[in-house]
């Protein structure tokens, strides 16, 4: 069966392409899929933030081969619907992520039986990355080079200096 990994990747951290690269050992087919409506403030637009992830994929043959970035609007469980049979796989970090997580798992099961969320824990190398601590250090002027590409940074560094 085939996987679909959702989120906001804004931008796309090392965090996220270690549990792409791993995901697509085991699938056939991985969806990545870029959040529009999100509760989150974004820094990046929609295709920014898709095309960063398309750069990221395309840099790993083997994975480019399995993964295929698309975006969605409205609710998860109706993009699951029209792109599977699929499970939801999520990233989960420390334990602070676990309870949000859990909860929106169970919420996309009640609202569509189909719809299974698995979960891969983060490596030791990068459970501490976060796309948000990502973009206040850049902020701040700070080398965010061991958490995100070197095209992420400048893309970071150029979108900073026009805000
Ligand atoms: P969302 O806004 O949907 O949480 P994110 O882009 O923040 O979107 O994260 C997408 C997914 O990637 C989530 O499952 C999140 O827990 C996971 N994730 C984020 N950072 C990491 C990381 N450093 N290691 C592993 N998983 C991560």
């Amino acid at each position: 069966m085939k996987a679909i990994y959702p989120g906001t990747f804004d931008p796309v951290t090392h965090g996220h392409m270690e549990i792409i690269r791993r995901a697509a050992l085991i699938f056939p087919k991985l969806i990545v899929a870029v959040a529009e409506d999100t509760t989150k403030k974004t820094l990046f637009s929609l295709n920014e933030r898709a095309d960063m992830l398309r750069n990221e994929v395309s840099c790993c043959p083997k994975v480019a081969k399995r993964v295929q970035v698309m975006h969605f609007a409205g609710l998860l469980v109706d993009f699951v619907a029209a792109n599977g049979p699929a499970v939801v796989l999520r990233g989960l970090r420390a334990a602070a992520d676990f309870e949000y997580e859990f909860q929106m798992a169970y919420m996309n099961n009640k609202i569509d039986s189909a719809v299974e969320t698995l979960f891969m824990p983060a490596n030791e190398a990068s459970h501490f990355i976060s796309s948000r601590f990502v973009k206040e250090m850049a902020r701040l002027d700070g080398d965010v080079t061991q958490f995100v590409s070197e095209n992420v940074a400048m893309k970071l560094r150029s979108k900073l200096l026009c805000q």
